[in-house]
């Protein structure tokens, strides 16, 4: 009988390799392993190993994620390490396992979800690695426990944009694809992203034990969490110096710094159900994301997000939403809802100051806040949506142009010319007092030449199902130093094409 039929709680790597006659390896990566959340025990999650995944081979890599290992780059080239990160060997020092957590979906409670196609290998340097699209878990409810090719890559690149542009993200180490297929709209071929973060908990772990009315869970997850990643909220003194409101209004803090980041530069998660909010306010859970082509407030990105509750501006809300739904979670530890809200209530000015000093950094504005700032920005941000102005190529237009004083490419992408020049003549009072060579600098840091737009990702994926994984590798380049010219690739820092408006990008992925 093959091992798998005695269940998925017994499951053994059982690759083809070691089914035939290869003797049972065991594949070092000479990390050493401290899995602390498999110490919180069998009531977080179920004990298994992931799934085999036939004839892996290597789509993407990043040596930067490597760095923060500690895994030697060497390792990257192995095909021991290939097999391992497809579930065809098992790794020494892991104790993989499938997470539970219940969540929140588009409003609604949707009861238990959980890791239903992830697998934390377990903890190596403070960090936790986990495969995500390693098959089937006891949380796996409908689907199939893999991930395709597509959103694989789209994962992968976009994790390590995050975090080039500055934004708390979780990480990918990796991405390894396979010709097995997989069902969705059409047929597509598995993969595997090996993604890398201090923790990997969300909002819906929370959810859950709550939910269940699991309270001795709860205080476990939440003492675990504020021990290892929060420890100043034990000494607080602040909100009557009790820890979990403290632990609430920290995520909430970070939470709000996140979502300030992503409004900052055009990003769009566009699946914020509480089971992708990271505990730790890192972007989590790339799915049918968007870096904004034109900007559009109301733009929603994900084709299965009829009703837009997670269109582009409504971001901060929903964020703040779901931070309601995890302090309704952390309620029965703080015990007293009053202090529950005033740890909310740091949302708002968090975000907002935030937001405005990156928008200000974004317009080259260096010297202290003036209370037209504001008007400044919201008033330029009423032309660019009015225009359908493109997002990214605007920002690089504005630094060069403050760097030579020479406005004409800025004033060019705009359909209503005096609006614009009257907005310029306000800009340009405003910096009239400021080095210009100076906030050119500044600007240029802060507003990227490349961002992941869909089409780029598009034809990286459209390459690799043709075995070319150059363009994936020459991205991940790009990204990984978005402010940097780079002279030669300067042709996917344009405008999309007209097929960029088509993509469609659902949550079945
Ligand atoms: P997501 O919308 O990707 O955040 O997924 C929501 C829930 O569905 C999570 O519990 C996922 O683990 C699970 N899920 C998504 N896709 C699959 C799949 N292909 N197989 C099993 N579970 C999945
Ligand atoms: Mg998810």
């Amino acid at each position: 009988m093959p091992l798998q039929t005695l269940g998925l709680n017994a499951r053994r790597h059982n690759s083809p390799m070691n089914a035939v006659s290869e003797p049972f390896q065991i594949h070092h990566t000479g990390l050493a392993w401290h899995n602390q959340f498999h110490r919180l025990g069998s009531d977080f999650y179920t004990a298994l190993a992931p799934q085999a995944l036939p004839a892996p081979y290597w789509v993407g890599r990043s040596l930067a994620v490597a760095d923060l290992l500690g895994l030697p780059h060497e390792q990257l080239q192995s095909d021991a390490l290939l097999q391992a990160l497809a579930g065809n060997q098992p790794i020494s020092g892991t104790q993989p396992l499938a997470s539970v957590y219940s969540g929140h979906q588009f409003g609604q409670w949707a009861g238990q979800l959980g890791d239903g196609r992830a697998c934390l290998l377990g903890e190596a340097n403070g960090l936790e690695v986990q495969l995500k699209g390693s098959g089937l878990t006891p949380y796996s409810r409908m689907g199939d426990g893999r991930a395709v090719l597509r959103s694989s890559i789209r994962e992968f690149l976009c994790s390590e944009a995050m975090h080039g542009l500055g934004i708390a993200t979780t990480r990918a180490l990796c991405v390894v694809g396979s010709d097995e297929e997989v069902a969705r709209e059409s047929l597509e071929t598995a993969a595997v992203v090996t993604r890398v973060a201090p923790s990997f908990i969300r909002f819906g772990h929370f959810e859950h034990f709550a939910a269940r009315n699991q309270l001795a869970q709860l205080k476990t997850l939440a003492d675990y969490v504020i021990a290892r990643y929060y420890p100043d909220c034990q000494t607080a003194v602040t909100l009557n110096a009790n820890p979990y409101a403290n632990l609430l209004q920290q995520v909430t803090g970070r939470t709000a710094i996140m979502v300030a980041h992503w409004q900052a530069v055009g990003f769009c998660h566009g699946v914020m159900n509480t089971d992708n909010m990271s505990i730790l306010g890192l972007t989590i859970d790339y799915g049918p994301f968007q870096f904004l082509d034109a900007y559009d407030p109301g733009h929603i990105c994900n084709h299965t997000d009829r009703g837009g509750r997670y269109a582009f501006a409504r971001q901060p809300d929903i964020a703040h939403w779901n931070l309601y739904a995890l302090a309704q979670a952390l309620l029965p530890l703080i015990e007293d809802q009053a202090l529950a809200l005033q740890a909310l209530d740091s949302f708002k000015p968090v975000f907002e100051r935030v937001w405005l000093q990156l928008m200000r950094a974004k317009l080259g504005l260096p010297d202290a806040v003036r209370d037209e700032d504001q008007a400044l920005t919201a008033d330029l941000l009423k032309l660019l949506a009015q225009d359908r102005v493109d997002y990214a190529i605007f920002w690089r237009r504005l630094s060069h142009a403050v760097a030579n004083q020479h406005f004409a490419p800025v004033r060019d992408l705009f359909l209503d010319r005096p609006a614009f020049d009257a907005w310029q003549m306000r800009y340009a009072e405003r910096l009239v007092t400021a080095d210009h060579g100076q906030a050119a600098a500044l600007m240029l840091k802060i507003n990227p030449k490349y961002v992941l737009r869909n089409y780029l990702g598009e034809m990286a994926i459209e390459a690799v199902k043709a075995k070319d994984f150059s363009q994936v590798a020459n991205l991940l380049m790009l990204l990984e130093h978005p402010f940097d010219e780079h002279p030669a690739f300067a042709s996917q820092a344009g405008f999309p094409p007209d097929w960029a408006s088509q993509i469609e990008i659902s949550c079945s992925s």
